[in-house]
């Protein structure tokens, strides 16, 4: 395994969950010159309420959306872990993986789901996705003692600056979104098979959204984050 550096690694549980939460954010730090890597924990094979879809097929479609939103964003790379939605559980594997992925890419920013909201999308694969991330953080990726068997592999430890929280029940950074939302909405309408029967309505929910996460700025619309700057 080489080391690949990107400066933002964005982990969801869903394909999805990163373009509801955070797209606006990924265009701007595109727009920035970062190199955005998506890692998507489920393969989202559960999210219709077709009864003819198999979920095999979903998977498979939802990947592929995935692929063209990220496209969209221009986000550089993205890996899917391929566990069944509705099924991530906080394992020593899918630990160790996410750690193996953080020493690869070594990214100085890391976004992923607020694990701890109580009576908000309170989805179990959340749960377990921002827990299982942000222990792989702090301590995992950054002792050098914890997975021997990374160091040997050329895999050193590496400390992250910041984690931002998305879906979170207390904000306390704000993105400004409103010259990235446009791309946020194409990137979202990749989503066929979960936005499509949104129709008009998606631009109009997500623009409530973004303005409500505004609402203290001086600019239109916004993405919400919990911020958690690293002390080392
Ligand atoms: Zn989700």
């Amino acid at each position: 395994m080489t080391v690949k550096p990107a400066q933002v690694m964005v982990v969801t549980p869903h394909p999805d969950d990163a373009e509801f939460g955070a797209a606006g954010t990924v265009a701007c730090l595109v727009k920035d010159d970062k190199d955005v890597v998506y890692v998507i924990c489920t393969n989202g094979n559960k999210g219709t309420s077709d009864r003819q879809t198999k979920p095999e097929d979903l998977a498979r479609t939802r990947q592929q959306e995935q692929r063209a939103a990220a496209e969209t964003l221009g986000v550089k790379e993205v890996i899917f872990l391929g566990y069944p939605d509705q099924e991530l559980e906080y394992t020593p594997e899918l630990r160790k993986q996410l750690v193996r992925l953080i020493r690869t890419y070594r990214p100085e920013t890391v976004i992923t789901v607020d694990p701890y909201t109580r009576y908000f999308w309170w989805h179990h694969d959340h749960r377990v996705c921002g827990q299982a991330v942000m222990d792989a953080i702090f301590p995992y990726a950054r002792d050098h003692l914890a997975y021997p068997d990374l160091l040997e592999e050329g895999l050193g430890p590496h400390k992250v600056n910041e984690i931002l929280l998305f879906n979170t029940e207390e904000p306390d950074y704000r993105v400004n979104i409103t010259d990235t939302f446009d791309t946020k909405l194409a990137a979202l309408r990749c989503h066929r098979s979960q936005t499509g029967a949104f129709g008009q309505e998606l631009e109009k929910r997500m623009r409530q959204w973004a303005q409500e996460n505004a609402r203290e700025e001086e600019y239109e619309l916004a993405e919400a984050f919990h911020r958690i700057d690293m002390w080392w």
